[in-house]
């Protein structure tokens, strides 16, 4: 122990690189549901303890042990690879990295067994990163840039993490003194080095955590907005969302459909309550695929619907269920040989403070509807005259 205090300095980076990577682990062990996220951590951990080992080594010690820092370095650099290719839905060819991994190792064991060129090893090794972290490129370019900011920037920060492991053994050649490479991991371009890769890393899982908080608050949002059963509004949701849409005045006139299933009991009583829920899922995409993306659809009750529609008066309205009665006539459903039918109540909706009464209007039509015979759409005498 008694090199000097900064010798032991430098492992401040390394430490600081595989606290991120366990904080990474911890965020995928409380949410679990991100299996993305033990990837990049291993991204993280792997590096550093290379980085670690490297820091307190001199030359000759680093050209002893170049090939087990090199698997850290290509393992976690085919970690993060493949952490975000699944983040974005896909996957980085193992072959690929298998042989890029391989040919980069060999060339290491030649250049510090046979040929001891500390210069070429650090190319090679930064030349097969910087190809390993490009593998999934593809998978991250696939969909078109994304309107969410934080979306964008993942991606060029991905491209600028590339960019700096692209550029590290051009940097190698052409700045660093000779007198420095004799003392590598006491030289001032080895703590620019880690610096770099240091504020890479900071970056990196910054944006990752963020867009990792935003999509669980996203998730639990859904959750609590959306009947788990057929994914449409629940009751609280749409009324949260009602008042939005009719506080915006440019969307006038509103129109609400109540809408009931006929004879939804005798699909449990026959087919089973399992048969019963697949019925309620095939109705609310019918639903959900026949109106537009302001509209407003909810499961309101067991097998009743409310749908808000903006800019639509009675005979848009009308038009609307009409559609969904058609197409709900030619449609084939999974659990049961016969088809469906709807029985509507239209009403129309002059403002926020309305909807309570409109959904009682609405209701009260929909009572007439079935009342006549069910398979039909009563307007609410108001509508009527509108
Ligand atoms: P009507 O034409 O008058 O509407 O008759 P109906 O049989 O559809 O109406 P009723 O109110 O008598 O029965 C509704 C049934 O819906 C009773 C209830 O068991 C069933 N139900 C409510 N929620 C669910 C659910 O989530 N899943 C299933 N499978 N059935 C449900
Ligand atoms: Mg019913
Ligand atoms: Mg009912």
């Amino acid at each position: 122990m008694n090199s000097p205090p900064d010798y032991y300095f430098v492992l401040i980076v390394p430490v600081g690189i595989f606290l991120l990577g366990l904080a990474l682990l911890t965020c995928w062990w409380v949410l679990r549901q991100q299996r993305f996220l033990p990837w990049l951590a291993a991204g993280y951990l792997l590096p550093s303890l290379a980085m670690a080992m490297q820091s307190l080594m001199s030359n000759e010690q680093l050209a002893e042990w170049s090939v087990l820092a090199a698997v850290f370095y290509l393992g976690g650099g085919w970690a993060l690879a493949r952490g975000m290719a699944m983040r974005h839905g896909g996957d980085v060819s193992r072959l690929l990295a298998g042989l890029i991994s391989a040919t980069a190792i060999v060339l290491l064991y030649y250049y510090s067994r046979v040929e001891d060129q500390l210069w070429t090893r650090a190319i090679c090794l930064n030349l097969a990163l910087a190809l390993i972290y490009l593998l999934p490129i593809r998978s991250i370019f696939r969909r078109k840039l994304p309107s969410d900011p934080l979306e964008r920037i993942v991606r060029w920060s991905y491209i600028a993490c590339v960019a700096y492991a692209l550029l590290r053994p051009a940097l190698i050649m052409t700045v660093i003194p000779t007198y420095e490479v004799e003392v590598l991991t006491r030289s001032g371009y080895w703590l620019l080095t880690l610096a770099g890769t240091l504020f890479f890393s900071i970056w990196f899982m910054f944006i990752l955590l963020a867009c990792t908080l935003r999509d669980v608050m996203q998730a639990l949002r859904d959750e609590r907005n959306h009947d788990p059963l057929t994914q449409l509004l629940n009751r609280r949701a749409f009324f949260e969302s009602a008042d939005s849409a009719l506080g915006d005045a440019s969307q006038k006139p509103w129109a609400l459909l109540a809408c009931d299933i006929d004879y939804f009991k005798q699909v449990n009583d026959t087919r089973g309550h399992a048969a019963g829920d697949r019925v309620l899922q095939e109705v609310a995409q019918v639903l959900a695929g026949q109106v537009r993306r302001n509209d407003l659809v909810a499961r309101f009750g067991g097998e009743e619907f409310l749908i808000l529609l903006s800019q639509s008066d009675t005979e848009h309205a009308r038009n609307v269920a009409q559609r969904i009665q058609s197409q709900l006539s030619t449609t084939h459903f999974s659990a049961i040989p016969n088809q469906i039918t709807l029985s509507f109540g239209l009403t129309l909706v002059a403002s926020r403070e309305d909807l309570e009464h409109a959904i009682e209007r609405a209701d009260v039509s929909l009572y007439r509807a079935k009342q006549a015979g069910r398979d039909r759409i009563c307007l609410a005498p108001e509508a009527q005259s509108a």
